[in-house]
């Protein structure tokens, strides 16, 4: 290619002599700016087709699919799983909806997921834009507050997700958001009238704009909002938003409900209440219960929650999942041409120290490291080692030395 004096552009005819730049091709010419025209069509027919193939991929997962590839990830929940399969799928199934006359509208259904911390509620959202191949971010609840006080405003969650879609605004309005911690801005008692906790209902009144479906304008680098930023408008309304919390003693809130309920009854047509696992019984007046305001719960209809993990999920974690933490400890060992061999019983220890220490599958990540750091740090270095074997004498001794023993376990 080169530039040329004399000739036309074959596209808009204008001679060299108006133009800045006329662009030699094998037999015509382009002008800059019709090369410019080109390049804005190709760059929006692209942003078509990425949209209509996506939505055309949305519209071939079904729920029994979604849940089938949740499950190569995240272990057991299956009643999460089912329930977010259904919510998703119907999600773009409403994004596809084509106007007709019917005057039926789907409606947004955005998602709550109760359930104690580490039991796979960040871990189910993003293994679900995974599958979507949708913009996806994580805000934490906890650091928003109300514009005008210290912390972020609750613009800055769709900051993330623009980030994460590369600033494509059509994208980043199909995404999928994951609300860590909503249960810290719930208030500090349903009654308002007495312990009123402001800044936490008014954190909420903000975060229900977002999730009922309006036009944020988006400061694209965060943060504060000054006047020289350049916001990008951005709509919510097919946003999905997945809330998760751990709603610490939510269980007594639906126990004394419970109770409440079945006393009208007479005590022998009470259900028997399966204690160990209140959160089944979970209902949106629970949640405005615990101090979510009710327009909240009434923008999350879609409730789920995640039971605590047992000992028996604890191993399966350690090593079913595609991505499990022995797997990708094995392939390390492996880029160092050492065959690392874990025995049975040390997985049964490291579950054990993980109930132990009150970690659950955060930890386990941790006590694994703890374990086969100074293997890693040694192996290496060493052009006879081949083989690793951890055995129970070995993880003990290696954990018992670790600063974790002393139950500093943090993620
Ligand atoms: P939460 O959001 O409920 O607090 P996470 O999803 O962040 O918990 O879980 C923390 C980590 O623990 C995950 O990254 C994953 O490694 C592991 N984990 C937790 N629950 C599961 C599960 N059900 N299946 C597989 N791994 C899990």
């Amino acid at each position: 290619m080169a530039t040329r004096k004399t000739g036309v552009c074959a596209f808009c005819g204008k001679k060299a002599a108006d133009v800045r730049l006329l662009i030699q091709g094998l037999d015509a010419q382009i002008c800059d700016s019709c090369a410019e025209q080109a390049h804005l069509i190709v760059k929006e027919q692209f942003n078509e087709n990425r949209m209509s193939s996506g939505m055309k991929g949305y519209a071939i997962k079904k729920p029994l699919e979604i849940k089938n590839f949740l499950d190569q990830y995240v272990i057991g929940q299956d009643e999460a799983k089912r329930t977010l399969a259904v919510a998703v799928y119907n999600h773009y199934k409403r994004l596809s909806q084509k106007v007709d006359n019917d005057e039926v509208e789907i409606e947004k259904s955005n998602i709550i997921l109760v359930g104690e911390t580490g039991t796979g509620k960040t871990l189910l959202a993003r293994t679900i834009a995974k599958m979507l191949n949708v913009p996806f971010a994580i805000a934490d609840a906890t650091v928003l507050t109300e514009a005008g006080y210290v912390g972020e405003d609750v613009e800055n969650i769709l900051v993330k997700l623009l980030q994460a879609a590369d600033y494509d605004v059509p994208a980043t309005e199909r995404g999928i958001v994951f609300i860590d911690e909503i249960d810290k801005i719930a208030r500090k008692s349903d009654n308002p009238s007495i312990t009123r906790d402001v800044s936490g209902e008014g954190v909420q009144q903000a975060m229900l704009k977002l999730l009922e479906g309006t036009v944020v304008n988006v400061p694209p680098q965060g943060g504060r909002k000054h006047p020289e930023q350049k916001m990008i408008p951005v709509n919510t309304k097919n946003i999905l938003f997945i809330a998760g919390g751990a709603f610490d003693g939510i269980d007594r809130i639906i126990a004394s409900r419970k109770r409440t309920n079945t006393i009208g009854y007479g005590s022998t047509n009470g259900e028997a209440l399966d204690k160990e696992n209140m959160l089944q019984y979970l209902a949106p007046a629970d949640l405005k219960k615990f101090g979510l305001i009710p327009e909240i719960v009434g923008r999350l209809p879609i409730i789920t929650h995640l039971n605590p993990l047992d000992k028996e999920a604890l191993k399966r974690i350690l090593t079913e999942p595609k991505n499990a933490i022995v797997k990708q400890f094995v392939k390390l060992f492996a880029m160092d041409h050492i065959n690392l061999v874990i025995k049975e019983e040390v997985l049964d220890y490291v579950v054990e120290k993980a109930i132990e220490f009150k970690v659950g599958a955060r930890g386990l990540r941790s006590i694994m490291e703890a374990i086969l750091n100074d293997a890693m740090f040694e192996m290496p270095s060493d052009i006879k080692a081949k083989e690793l074997v951890v055995d129970l004498a070995y993880a003990r001794e290696k954990l018992e030395k670790s600063g974790l023993s002393k139950l500093h376990v943090g993620d």
